[in-house]
């Protein structure tokens, strides 16, 4: 392609992008496709001879689009929403179009130095203590991955020469993401031997149950190793006592390391700093950035406070020749899994200058105060009732009937195209989870979103409930 070329496509691409950010409303949120729709659309071969980019945009308008869920959609609500944010974007331009791979200092230093420094501010804004050694990866459950490995390494260090280990168990709550059972497994943790520990009513980890269980799993001759408490749980955002958990777990020499993958961000805000007591005593520390912080997918930070054995666990009896430097310069690729780096930081610092510190508190803040604002409107339509406390952007509600009842409610809103929002089992029961963390989302998408939901709600009746459109019984 020449630069001719890719300047005349570029500007098409900018443009496109442009309207899209200002447009994106008018898609409808969830994707109104079927299975095996696009894989009929596209040709069951590759094309011998080259195409146009012109023909390539014009099927990515016409074919991708419409089977795109929009994740960039101001009233996308399920799971936990996030943002494409226009810095973000750019930053993410850039670097695709640098392509460098700083697996070695010296293979790029700027990409190895900005990561140190962005994840530095990150770790400032955020009140973690100076020691964290920061680190980018893809994903949270990568993340999560890398520090359980580092945990096995405290805990069995002959595990890296002879593969062998003693049964270790890892503890989590039962609200724990998926993502640390996976990231246990991957590192050698048997499923039987992940213990999710119970919740209050609060759906807190309940750390005289932690502490029991550890004891039971001694006396059983098993090794205990790590312990995995949450800072804002997928289903309800609710917070684990990470300082006592913490205490439990230096008491038996465990390694704790704290999910705050989604609600990490919130400490930027002092009066949520409060959310992170604890994490200064843990061992490493996982938030996501792209997440509920405005930086496009993906890029996930692992903190770590000893990150030498983070090195220590995956490095190698001989260093490849091939890989040899003598740098006196962090070279990140000893500290993780993967050899080839993304330049992610360049985003993430394009996003922490945009917005800067206060830029950030006051968008959290806002769509905290709109979360609160909804939670006490909910109970008013006597139809329904909160599910969870609401401690962050997330509030869990239910319709008081059937979990039957519920799922057909939540098909219906999302069949409209016009929110999307998700589910989750609360105490055996089905609840519906509207989730706040577009920038672009306003108080009044989110009271839209909320007046579509009532009108789509059964309404009751002395023989029975009545679903919206279907004639009331004579
Ligand atoms: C979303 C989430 C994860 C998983 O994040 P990925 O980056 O998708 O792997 C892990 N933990 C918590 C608490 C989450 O909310």
């Amino acid at each position: 392609m020449s630069p001719e070329e890719f300047r005349a496509s570029g500007h098409q691409v900018v443009d496109w992008i442009a309207d899209y950010l200002r447009d994106v409303r008018e898609y409808p949120v969830l994707a109104q496709t079927t299975p095996g729709a696009l894989i009929a659309s596209l040709p069951p071969s590759g094309p011998d001879r080259g195409e146009p980019m012109e023909a390539i945009l014009e099927d990515f308008r016409k074919l991708i689009l419409p089977g795109i869920t929009h994740w960039n959609h101001p009233r996308f609500f399920a799971y936990f929403s996030i943002s494409g944010s226009g810095p973000g974007i750019l930053g993410e331009m850039l670097a695709a179009a640098l392509n460098v791979n700083h697996m070695l200092w010296k293979t790029s230093p700027a990409a190895t130095e900005l990561e140190q420094v962005t994840l530095g501010w990150l770790r400032q804004w955020l009140g973690l203590p100076g020691e964290f050694f920061g680190i980018i990866h893809d994903t949270a459950s990568t993340s999560t991955m890398h520090a359980i490995l580092a945990a096995r390494e405290a805990a069995a260090p002959q595990a890296r020469l002879t593969g062998e280990f003693p049964a270790l168990v890892l503890y989590t709550s039962e609200h724990a993401n998926s993502s640390v059972d996976k990231a246990a497994l991957a590192v050698g943790v048997g499923l039987s031997h992940i213990r999710h520990i119970a919740c209050d009513d609060q759906f807190r980890m309940r750390p005289e149950a932690l502490e029991s269980q550890i004891e039971a799993d001694l006396a059983a001759g098993l090794t205990p190793f790590c312990v995995v408490p949450t800072v804002g749980t997928t289903s309800t955002s609710s917070i684990d006592p990470v300082a006592r958990v913490g205490e439990v777990a230096r008491g038996f020499g465990l390694w704790m390391h704290v999910d705050a993958a989604y609600a990490g961000p919130a400490a930027v805000l002092e009066e949520f700093r409060h959310i992170l007591d604890g994490a200064a005593q843990a061992d490493s520390l996982v938030v996501n950035p792209h997440k509920w912080l405005f930086t496009p997918v993906d890029l996930s930070v692992l903190y770590l406070k000893r990150p030498e054995v983070m090195r220590r666990a995956v490095s190698l009896a001989e260093v490849p020749p091939y890989l040899a430097s003598n740098d006196q310069a962090v070279n990140l690729t000893e500290y993780s899994v993967q050899l080839g780096r993304r330049f992610r930081s360049l985003k993430l610092w394009f996003v922490l200058r945009y917005y800067g510190r206060e830029g950030i508190a006051a968008v959290l803040r806002e769509q905290m105060r709109v979360a609160a604002e909804l939670t006490g409107t909910i109970p008013r339509d006597e139809r329904f009732e909160i599910a969870a406390p609401t401690l962050f952007s997330l509030v869990c509600f239910r319709y008081r009937g059937s979990d039957e009842e519920n799922r057909e409610l939540l098909d219906r809103i999302n069949a409209t195209g016009r929110a999307f929002l998700s589910g989750t089992q609360l105490h055996g029961r089905f609840v519906l989870r509207l989730a706040i963390g577009n920038l672009a989302a306003s108080r009044e998408d989110v009271m839209e979103t909320w007046e579509l939901v009532r009108s789509l709600a059964p309404v009751p009746t002395d023989h029975g409930s009545v679903p919206p459109g279907s004639a009331s019984p004579a």
